[in-house]
């Protein structure tokens, strides 16, 4: 288990590309970080450079309080399992997870142990005699894994390793990769897309865009305390839904639709003519009327039944929002609906910055 300090760290590639703009991140020993982002936005980069196959630009990376911008990725201690999973084909299973403790010279009885021991975590025991091609998607990429922890490493760096696999083989393989996380306690960063995949096995979760951290926080702090429409947007399915308006008369204002601000932020005469975005999840909505709520007008466009719940697609004012609702009360399409959105369920965000109000 290793400490980790990222101080300060860009990354500006030979095409003058400014891909990661001052990363500053503690990471604690055994702990799980996520990357998580659209696709561009500097999570591989950043990897790279911590795994040293990126030199970093500007900025400084220590491992337990030493600098280690200079050391090769041998030197670091650090084991990386990567979205293609290169298996050596003309080995069998046994001989690919074994493959790197034989190149250091480590005695046989040891490798079988430490090989039956991965191979029994990652229910791989049945295959050890099979060659990669004979395995199913899953199967290899667990191969890879297995590769990457049957060292003893400090530090596990994984870049998409799931992107591979099914729907299906996802959810068991992201609890297998917990699951070794715990056994293992190796200091572990995780990139990914995913924002399922950021939620379910992050400790804290390092959300970033165009290069930009944008939030660092637990899966918790980011799904109930987002710092700005972006983070909002991204973590949580479906999405966040966004109104924007005008501050008319104290009041968030588009189409026929007013929302009295003084609930929300005292005093709003400090808003008045100001954009705004007023935000809430489709779980955070009530059909009907309530109190101490928004009171919302909708029609009902689309509704998608989904078993424990029913996703309704609704129109406001000519802005478009999701509501997740018990399936027995699921409405009629292009129905007329009345739905409430609690006080604390509303988010505000700042219509020019997008930043959290
Ligand atoms: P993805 O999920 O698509 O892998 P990412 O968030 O991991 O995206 P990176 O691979 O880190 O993104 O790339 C960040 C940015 O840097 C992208 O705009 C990419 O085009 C650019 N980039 C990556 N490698 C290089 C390179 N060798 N030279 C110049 N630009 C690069």
């Amino acid at each position: 288990m290793a400490h980790l300090t990222l101080k300060g760290i860009n990354k500006i590639y030979p095409n003058g590309f400014h891909a990661v703009h001052d990363f500053n991140l503690e990471i604690d020993r055994g702990e799980f970080i996520v990357f998580v982002g659209p696709s561009g936005c500097g999570k591989s980069t950043t990897l790279r450079m911590i795994a040293g196959l990126e030199n970093i630009s500007k900025g400084d990376f220590y491992i337990d309080g030493k600098r280690a911008n200079d050391l090769g990725p041998r030197e670091r201690g650090v084991a990386m399992v990567f979205q293609s999973y290169a298996l050596y084909p003309q080995m069998t299973v046994y001989d690919n997870l074994a493959f790197g403790l034989t190149l250091q010279g480590v005695d046989e009885d040891v490798i079988d142990e430490k090989v039956q021991r991965a191979a029994k975590i990652l229910g791989l025991t049945d295959y050890l005699d099979r060659m990669p091609r004979a395995l199913s998607g899953g199967q290899r990429q667990r191969v890879a894994v297995g590769r990457a922890i049957i060292r003893k490493v400090e530090i596990f760096l994984m870049d998409e390793p799931l992107s591979n696999l099914d729907a299906k083989q996802r959810v068991t393989m992201r609890s297998e990769i917990t699951q070794i996380h715990r056994e293992t306690g190796a200091t572990t960063i995780y990139v990914t897309h995913d924002q399922t995949e950021a939620m379910t096995m992050a400790d804290r979760i390092v959300v970033m865009k165009d290069g930009y951290i944008q939030q660092i926080g637990t899966p918790r702090e980011l799904y109930f305390d987002p710092v700005n429409v972006f983070v909002a947007g991204f973590i949580g399915e479906p999405p966040m839904n966004f109104l924007r308006g005008t501050v008319q008369g104290g009041a968030l204002t588009f189409g026929d639709v007013a929302f009295d601000l003084t609930e929300k932020v005292g005093d709003a005469a400090k808003y008045e003519g100001k954009e705004l975005v007023l935000g809430f999840r489709p779980e955070g909505i009530l059909l009907g009327e309530r109190e101490n709520a928004y009171r919302v007008p909708a029609t009902v466009e689309l509704t998608e039944m989904l078993g424990d719940n029913t996703n309704v697609y609704v129109d406001v004012a000519d802005r478009k929002a999701i509501l997740k609702v018990d399936p027995h009360d699921t409405p009629d399409i292009d129905s007329n609906v009345v739905f409430s959105i609690p006080f604390e369920n509303v988010y505000l965000f700042d219509g020019e910055t997008e930043r959290r109000i």
